[in-house]
């Protein structure tokens, strides 16, 4: 998706209708808009499936006002990255202090001038986007276009907290494409990289659920997240897995496995505790997947 084709969101919020309209006509031609008028509802939109990508708060606001908002905002993990512009006829010294406290990154003073409001927005709208870009990149690898060891890692820690305190088991697949070397020998390096290119696509279209990630671990090595799956629905994956490679067809001659581009494959589960650590799972998965090596490959074994 071409991220410059759709507009960016903004949510205003202020208890006085008349600013509301005059915010919302100076943003709507450039920007998607949706208006709150109390403290609550801002939470509720902020928080739900469909979060705006900036906030334009008002300050005083009858309930939850606008400071309350922001650190709200500020204090849970899904929120806090929506840059928050504080709207406000408040020009104190010290009230800017508490804005910018309260985790703002910007402030405008009422009465506005339609021109600084929608410079402002522009800025970091345009940041937000570039950051969110930046992320992005950083977590993923550069020649599949899957999530990267980096994304791996966090992520397995994070599935890793998670599980103890909502116990639950956590499954690791860790494959492995047999005899690449081989394969780089015959075809060359530029098909050996198409050949990573699809058989990191399979992977990624083979998993299902949205919690499940799959990873480029290393040069030909790919790491498969199943959070809340037993060692039972991770061997189904991992078949799964196997016979969507097969069916690619790609073809290794002197692949002596098989004339197809093939996997081996180490499969473990546990259910995370505070006494064991995720590098145990994947040392499971790790013994795993030479057992499948040494036992003639394009298969897969559980610790
Ligand atoms: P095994 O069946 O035991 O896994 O044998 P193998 O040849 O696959 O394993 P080995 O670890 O000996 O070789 C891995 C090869 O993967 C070596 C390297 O040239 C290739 N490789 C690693 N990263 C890349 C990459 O980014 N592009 C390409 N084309 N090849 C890569
Ligand atoms: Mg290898
Ligand atoms: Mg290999």
């Amino acid at each position: 998706m071409d991220i410059n084709s759709i507009k960016s969101s903004i949510l205003i919020v202020d208890d006085e209708p008349y600013n509301l309209k005059i915010l919302n006509e100076l943003l709507r031609s450039d920007y998607s808009t949706r208006v709150a008028t109390n403290g609550e509802r801002a939470l509720e939109i902020a928080m739900s499936d469909n979060p705006p990508d900036l906030i334009l708060l008002d300050v005083m606001m009858p309930g939850i006002d606008g400071y309350e908002v922001c650190r709200r905002l500020k204090s849970v993990a899904n929120t806090q990255d929506i840059p928050v512009i504080f709207i406000t006829a408040k020009t104190d010294e010290q009230d800017e202090v508490r804005g910018f406290e309260a985790g703002a990154v910007d402030y405008v003073t009422k009465p506005f001038r339609p021109i600084v409001v929608q410079a402002r927005v522009r800025t970091h709208i345009d940041l937000r986007i570039k950051t969110q870009l930046l992320k992005n990149q950083s977590l993923r690898d550069g020649l599949t276009g899957i999530a990267n060891r980096r994304r791996f890692n966090d992520y397995l820690e994070t599935m890793w907290s998670c599980g103890i305190r909502d116990p639950s088991p956590l499954s690791l697949i860790i494959l492995d494409i047999d005899h690449f070397k081989l394969y780089n020998d015959k075809y060359g390096h530029q098909e050996g990289d198409s050949c990573l290119i699809r058989v990191a696509d399979c992977l990624e279209a083979s998993v299902r659920r949205k919690i499940d990630i799959v990873a480029r671990y290393g040069g030909e090595e790919f790491g498969c997240i199943l959070p809340k799956t037993d060692l039972e629905g991770a061997c189904q994956v991992a078949q799964k897995f196997q016979n969507e490679i097969l069916s690619l067809e790609i073809p290794h001659i002197d692949s002596s496995t098989n004339g197809y581009v093939s996997v081996s494959q180490g499969v473990a589960t546990l259910v995370p505790t505070r006494k064991s650590s995720s590098d145990e799972l994947l040392r499971m998965a790790d013994q795993a997947l030479y057992k499948a090596k040494e036992s003639g490959r394009n298969r897969f074994c559980t610790y």
